[in-house]
């Protein structure tokens, strides 16, 4: 039996993780979970999942109904208290934003092995989180939960001792893939949020629309398997069955392959080293037309050049494009800009804030504040 604290309990991986916890009722035991502002959801979870702790992050829990008084809530500044103080065995780290960097940290400092689907913590992080976890070894303590990085893991695992040469990270090209580059610059939310084949939180969808979502992966890649960014290639897939490859010196590849449900990644990072049944069927392949491949067009998907030139400019630069995103997306979400701004606040945000130092969580906190303040500023001149 494990026991597991889910961050962000009440967004779509979080949901998801709470179904598998109630398919393989032997195996987990919830012992904490978290949302932001959704009250009402996170105290039916709580009343069904019966954890000891729980937190309501973005408001005042305010009264807590006389049948939940067996659990203790947390005040809304308390995310990274609640990480490190749960009694769990794993903490699958699933809010969205950099609001997963100081608890993924504390939890991992208080012994937690970390299941991480939230990838702004290593975008914005990475160093630091590397610093105290390990993702390789016989007991890694941070496993991948985001798809094509559970793919590469797990591409590893088959690899034994042989190293790999380059990555291809698959991408969707999410719903403006053909779209041309005029058509991208005005898209709305509207058309961002109907995303072909996964179904997502808001902030992730928007992001796969620009393709920062790939931006960021590759980012996260490059931590978690500690490779260079040239070692990276991002490849479109619009059938997203391949989640992800490795090529080895000889020119062999693998690949893992399913049908695009997160609740394999989730669960396989929950039972890792085992896989058990996860409600989720092998690709049928007869139904399958066709899995097709093309690489993508850097001069309507800007974005992916973003984070190569960030990950060159090394220290905070990848918090700072971190950052600028998160609001950049939320004012797309918010129908404040289109499209197009968004890759303009990320790129104006990188090149004015210039190079900061990362090297303590104070310091990558200092940056995404200023990346922020800049992308916010930014986006006033543009909206007036
Ligand atoms: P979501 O918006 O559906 O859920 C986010 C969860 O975090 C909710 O429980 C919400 O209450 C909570 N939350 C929101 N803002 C918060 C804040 N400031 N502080 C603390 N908690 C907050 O998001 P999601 O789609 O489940 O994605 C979660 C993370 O996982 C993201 O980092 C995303 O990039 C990553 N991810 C998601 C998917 C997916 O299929 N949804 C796939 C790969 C990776
Ligand atoms: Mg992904």
């Amino acid at each position: 039996m494990r026991k597991i604290a889910i961050l962000g309990s009440t967004g779509s991986i979080g949901r998801q993780t709470l179904d598998e916890c109630a398919r393989h009722p032997e195996r987990f035991r919830v012992t904490a979970l978290t949302a932001h502002r959704s009250r009402d959801l996170l105290f039916e979870q709580v009343r069904r999942f019966r954890p000891s702790l729980a937190c309501l992050t973005g408001a005042p829990v305010g009264e807590i109904p006389e049948d939940l008084r067996f659990c203790t809530f947390y005040a809304p500044d308390r995310l990274a208290d609640l990480a490190a103080d749960c009694d769990a065995d794993d903490l699958m780290v699933a809010v969205v934003g950099i609001a997963g960097l100081r608890a993924t940290l504390a939890g991992r400092k208080a012994g937690k092995r970390i299941l991480l689907a939230n990838k702004e913590t290593l975008v914005a992080g990475g160093a630091l989180v590397m610093r105290e976890c390990a993702v390789d070894g016989p007991a890694p303590t941070l496993l991948p939960v985001d798809s094509e990085h559970s793919a590469i893991w797990q591409c590893l695992q088959a690899a034994g001792p042989n190293r790999l040469k380059t990555i291809l990270l698959t991408a969707s090209g999410g719903p403006f893939r053909s779209w041309d580059k005029a058509a991208i610059a005005q898209a709305t939310s509207a058309q961002a949020l109907r995303h072909p084949t996964w179904s997502m939180g808001s902030k992730i969808t928007v992001d796969s629309a620009s393709m920062f979502n790939k931006a960021l992966e590759i980012i996260e890649a490059k931590w978690l398997f500690g490779v260079t960014p040239q070692q990276i290639q991002v490849l479109v897939h619009p059938q997203s069955v391949v989640h992800s490859m490795i090529v080895f010196q000889d020119g062999a590849v693998l690949a893992q392959l399913g049908v695009p449900d997160m609740r394999v990644p989730i669960l396989y990072a929950m039972t890792y080293p085992e896989r058990v049944e996860s409600g989720v069927p092998a690709p049928d392949f007869p139904s399958l037309a066709s899995l097709t491949f093309e690489a993508p067009d850097p001069d309507r998907f800007p974005a992916l050049g973003l984070a190569y030139q960030a990950l060159e400019a090394g220290g905070a630069a990848c918090a700072v494009l971190n950052g600028a995103n998160e609001v950049a997306a939320q004012a797309f979400l918010q129908d404040r800009i289109r499209m197009g701004d968004v890759y303009r606040t990320v790129a104006g945000t990188l090149e004015r804030v210039g190079s900061l130092p990362a090297d303590t969580l104070d310091q990558v906190l200092e940056a995404d504040r200023l990346a922020r303040a800049t992308a916010e500023e930014l986006l006033h001149r543009r909206t007036t």
